[in-house]
C-alpha cells in the first residue's frame, strides 16, 4: 500500500514540475513514507527521519515531509513537537498537504484548487513517475482504503481510517492508464480486499471488479491482496478459477492456529473454519498457491496453543507463511488490555520453529516444479544479470537470456528449485 501511495505522491510532484533524484543531499523535497505495523518498522522510520535532520540544518530550504501511518489520519501534536524539523505531516495515501505546502512556498497557492482538481489522489489519470516510466511491469491499484475490522493487535484502522472502497470507474480508469504506460500485471490492494464494495451498496463485489478488469486489452495478469477468510465468497473463488488472467494465488492470513487466541485477536473464525476454507480453495482452484500471515507470541499464547499453529501449518502445507513476532502497538485493544507476556526469546523460538517448518514445506512444493514448463512474466534483470519473473502462482523464477525479456510472458522449463526461488531456461 505504501509503494502505491509513494508512486502517487511522486506522480503528483512531477506534475508540479519536480523530478526524482537518487541523492538525499541534492533534494529540495524529501518524503518519508512510513509503516508502524510493528515496533521494528516504526524504529526504522524514526532512524531514517533522524538521519535527515543534518540535511535540514545544512539547507533550511529543504522541505521534509513525513507521511503515512506514523502520522495517521488524526492530528498528531506529539509528533510535531518531537520532530520540529519536519515541515509537512501527511496521512497515508494523501499527497495534498505536501502539494499545499509546496505551492504556498513557491508563491503559487492561487493554483491550489485547479491543481488539486487536476490530480486528486483518486484520478484515473495516474502517470507513472519518470524513474519507473517504461520499466514498470507490475503495479498496485488500491481498491479499498482504510480498514474497519478491529483485530485487537492491529494499528492500521487507527492510522489509515475507516474502510472506504474506491468507485469502480476510478479503479478501471487507473488500471487502463497503467496499461497504456506498459504495465502488464495489476495487483488490487486492500487491508481486507475481499470486502471491496461492502461499505457501498451500489458498488460491485471484488469478483465484479475482477471480471471488468479481465476485459482490458493488454492487461495480462490480475492479483489481489490481502483477503480475510470470512469474506472469501464462492463468487470470488469462481472468478479466480474461471478467468484466466486472474492468477491462482490467494493471500489469506490465519494469524494463529488456536481458537482461544483467534478469539482474543477478534479474527472472527476458528481453526476448523480456516481449514475448511483452504480445502475449498484448493478444490475449486487446481494448482492454487496460498499464502498466510502468522503472529507468534500473542498475549497469553501458551506452548500448547502455539502447537495448534504448528500443526495447522504442517497439515495445510501452504506455499508461503509471512511470520511476525507480536508487537504491542499503542492504542490497540491488545496493547491496552492484554499483557505482552510471552518473552522475546520465546517469540523468537516460535518464530524460528515455524520458519524452519515452512522452509521445508516450500522446498517440497517447489520441487514439484522441477522439469515442468510454466508461463513466467519477466519484470527486470537482476544484479547478477539474470532475468527475474514470476509464475502464475507467484513463485520467483530466474532465467538467463541474451534477449530482452522485459515485460514478456514466456514459457520456462524449471531446472532447479529452492525454498525461495527457482532457476529455469527459456523454451525456444
Ligand atoms: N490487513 C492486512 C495486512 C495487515 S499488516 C491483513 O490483515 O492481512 C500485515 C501483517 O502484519 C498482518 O497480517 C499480521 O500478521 C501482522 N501484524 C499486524 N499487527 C501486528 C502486531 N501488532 N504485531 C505483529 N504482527 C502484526
Amino acid at each position: 500500500m505504501n509503494v502505491a501511495d509513494s508512486m502517487r505522491v511522486a506522480s503528483s510532484l512531477e506534475k508540479l514540475g519536480y523530478h526524482t533524484t537518487e541523492k538525499p543531499a541534492e533534494a529540495d523535497v524529501i518524503i518519508l513514507n512510513t509503516c508502524v505495523v510493528r515496533q521494528s518498522a516504526e524504529d526504522k522510520a524514526i532512524g531514517r527521519l533522524s538521519s535527515l535532520k543534518p540535511l535540514k540544518t545544512k539547507n533550511p530550504e529543504l522541505v521534509i515531509n513525513l507521511m503515512g501511518c506514523m502520522v495517521g489520519v488524526k492530528d498528531n501534536p506529539k509528533l510535531k513537537t518531537r520532530f520540529p524539523f519536519v515541515d509537512v505531516f501527511s496521512p497515508p495515501s494523501d499527497p495534498v498537504p505536501l502539494i499545499h505546502h509546496l505551492l504556498e512556498k513557491e508563491g503559487r497557492i492561487h493554483e491550489l484548487d485547479e491543481t488539486l482538481a487536476r490530480f486528486a489522489y483518486m484520478d484515473g489519470d495516474l502517470v507513472i513517475p519518470d524513474t519507473d516510466q517504461g520499466n514498470l511491469i507490475s503495479s498496485f491499484v488500491p481498491v479499498v482504503l482504510g480498514c474497519s475490522h478491529a483485530c485487537t493487535y492491529c494499528i492500521i484502522p487507527y492510522r489509515r481510517g475507516i474502510e472506504k472502497s474506491r468507485p469502480p470507474h476510478e479503479i478501471l480508469g487507473e488500471a487502463q492508464a497503467l496499461i497504456h504506460q506498459g504495465v502488464k500485471e495489476i495487483t488490487l490492494l486492500g487491508q481486507i480486499v475481499d470486502r471491496y464494495g461492502a461499505d457501498q451498496p451500489d458498488y460491485p463485489t471484488l469478483a465484479g471488479i475482477l471480471r471488468r478488469l479481465h476485459s482490458i486489452d493488454g492487461l495480462e495478469r490480475i492479483r489481489f491482496l490481502t483477503s480475510h477468510p470470512n469474506y472469501m465468497t464462492d463468487e470470488l473463488l469462481d472468478v479466480v478459477a474461471e478467468y484466466p488472467k486472474v492468477m491462482p494465488h490467494i493471500e489469506v492470513p490465519i494469524q494463529a492456529g488456536n481458537d482461544q487466541v483467534l478469539e482474543n485477536m477478534r479474527r472472527g473464525y476458528t481453526n476448523q473454519q480456516y481449514r475448511d476454507l483452504i480445502e475449498k480453495i484448493k478444490n475449486r482452484i487446481p494448482g492454487v498457491s496460498i499464502a498466510t500471515d502468522i503472529i507468534v507470541g500473542f498475549p497469553g499464547e501458551t506452548e500448547q496453543q502455539f502447537q495448534d499453529t504448528v500443526d495447522l501449518l504442517a497439515d495445510l502445507k501452504l506455499d508461503v507463511a509471512h511470520l511476525a513476532r507480536y508487537s504491542p502497538r499503542e492504542g490497540t485493544v491488545s496493547a491496552r488490555r492484554m499483557e505482552d507476556d510471552v518473552p522475546d526469546e520465546e517469540k523468537w523460538r516460535r518464530f524460528r520453529l515455524l520458519e524452519e517448518l515452512q522452509e521445508g514445506i516450500a522446498t517440497g512444493i517447489h520441487a514439484t516444479y522441477q522439469n515442468q514448463s510454466v508461463p513466467v512474466l519477466f519484470e527486470e534483470k537482476s544484479k547478477k544479470g539474470r532475468w527475474r519473473g514470476r509464475t502464475e502462482t507467484n513463485k520467483l523464477v530466474f532465467a538467463e537470456s541474451e534477449q530482452d525479456l522485459h515485460g514478456q510472458l514466456l514459457n520456462v522449463t524449471i531446472d532447479w528449485t529452492g525454498p525461495w526461488s527457482m532457476l529455469g531456461h527459456l523454451i525456444p
